[in-house]
C-alpha cells in the first residue's frame, strides 16, 4: 500500500513535470497513441494528422489510449517526451506470470463468450473481478447463440450476471442476430474485447470496424512475410464517438487479478451484502451472523458466484 501511495505522489509529480513540459515549449503537442509497433508509435493530432514518434527512455510501457506529449526533431521526425497521467490502465498476465501493459484509458471490456466452445463461469467471474479492480466496466458477450436450442436463459447469464447490474448481449456473427445492439455499446466508450480463443472475437472485431479499416489491416498483414494476422494493437474510431482498441497478440489475455483488494469488492453484490456482516472484517467463509452466507442461503446470491468467491479468496 506504501508503495501505491508514493506512487500517487510520483504521479503527481509527473503530472506537474508535464503540465510544465507542455506550457514551456509551444513546440510540445499532445496526441492519442493509436499504434505502438517496433518501438515506433503512432501518435493521433488533433486535426487527425499522424506522427510516427521515437520514444525519450524510461518511459515505461506506451499503450494504445495513452494520451502523450510529443516533439518535432527534424523533417517528419517526431519523439514521444511524456505520457499524461492515465484514468485507467488495462494489464494483463503474460504465460510467464509477468504483468504487462494493454491498453489505456479505456471505458470499457467486453468480455466475449460463445455457446461453443462453452463458457467457463470461473473464469468469467475472473475477468469481471480484474475488470472491477481496474475500474472498467465490464460487458458480457455471448456470440454464436445460433447453436443453442431454446432461447431459454443460457449459462444463467439473465439471471444472475444481468440481474446484478451487468450489460449481457447475445449476438450471432454468423448469422447477424443483434449485431447492432452490439455495435451501439461501442458508442462514446473505448473497449477493448477479451476472451478465450475461438469464442468469435477476430469475427466481431471484423463486423465492428469499417470496411476501410479493415482493408488497411489486410494490407499490413500481407506485409509482414508469412503471417496471417498482424499482432500489432490499434485503436480505432468508430461511428458515434466510439473506440476499439484491438489487440489481436494478447485478446485471449488471463485477468490481472490485484492481491492488495479484497477479492470480495469485486463481486459487487457481495460487497453489497457485506454492510450488514457482524463483523467489518468479514470474508464472509464460515463467520457468524455474515450476511453474505444469509444471502446465500436465500438466494439472493447466486451459489455459483459465491463458490467462485471462496475459490478466488482461497484459491486451494
Ligand atoms: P477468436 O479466436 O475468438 O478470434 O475467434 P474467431 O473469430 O477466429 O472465430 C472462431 C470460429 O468461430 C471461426 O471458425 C468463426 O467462423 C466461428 N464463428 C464466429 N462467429 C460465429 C457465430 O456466430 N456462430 C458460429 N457458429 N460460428 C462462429
Ligand atoms: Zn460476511
Amino acid at each position: 500500500m506504501a508503495r501505491r501511495r508514493l506512487s500517487q505522489h510520483q504521479k503527481k509529480r509527473i503530472d506537474d513535470a508535464q503540465q510544465a513540459l507542455t506550457s514551456a515549449n509551444d513546440s510540445h503537442q499532445q496526441g492519442l497513441v493509436i499504434s505502438h509497433h517496433g518501438g515506433k508509435i503512432i501518435v493521433e493530432q488533433e486535426d487527425s494528422s499522424l506522427a510516427t514518434c521515437a520514444v525519450k527512455s524510461n518511459l515505461g510501457a506506451i499503450v494504445c489510449g495513452d494520451q502523450v506529449i510529443f516533439e518535432k526533431t527534424a523533417e517528419n521526425e517526431f519523439r514521444v517526451l511524456a505520457v499524461k497521467a492515465r484514468d485507467n490502465l488495462l494489464q494483463r498476465l503474460d504465460g510467464f506470470g509477468h504483468v504487462k501493459s494493454v491498453a489505456a484509458n479505456i471505458t470499457q471490456l467486453l468480455i466475449c463468450l460463445a455457446v461453443k466452445p462453452e463458457p467457463n463461469l470461473f473464469l468469467l467471474d475472473q475477468y469481471l473481478l480484474s475488470a472491477e479492480q481496474q475500474r472498467i466496466e465490464p460487458v458480457i458477450v455471448l456470440n454464436k447463440i445460433e447453436l443453442l436450442d431454446s432461447t431459454e436463459d443460457p449459462y444463467d447469464l439473465d439471471s444472475v450476471y444481468a440481474h446484478i447490474g451487468y450489460k449481457v448481449i447475445k449476438i450471432s456473427v454468423k448469422e447477424r442476430l443483434d449485431l447492432d445492439q452490439l455495435k451501439s455499446v461501442l458508442d462514446h466508450n473505448t473497449t477493448v474485447l477479451s476472451g478465450v480463443s475461438g469464442v468469435g472475437k477476430s469475427s466481431i472485431t471484423s463486423e465492428l470496424l469499417p470496411d476501410t479499416y479493415i482493408k488497411i489491416a489486410e494490407i499490413s498483414s500481407a506485409n509482414e512475410e508469412g503471417r496471417h494476422t498482424t499482432r500489432t494493437s490499434r485503436l480505432y474510431h468508430l461511428p458515434n464517438n466510439g473506440q476499439l482498441i484491438d489487440t489481436p497478440g494478447v485478446r485471449g489475455f488471463n485477468p490481472l487479478l490485484d492481491p492488495t483488494q479484497p477479492v470480495s469488492a469485486g463481486f459487487r453484490e457481495i460487497d453489497q451484502h457485506s454492510a450488514d456482516c457482524r463483523f467489518a472484517n468479514c470474508k464472509h467463509i464460515n463467520e457468524p451472523k455474515c450476511a453474505v452466507i444469509d444471502a446465500v442461503k436465500n438466494k439472493q446470491i447466486a451459489d455459483s458466484r459465491y463458490q467462485h468467491y471462496l475459490r478466488m479468496v482461497s484459491p486451494d
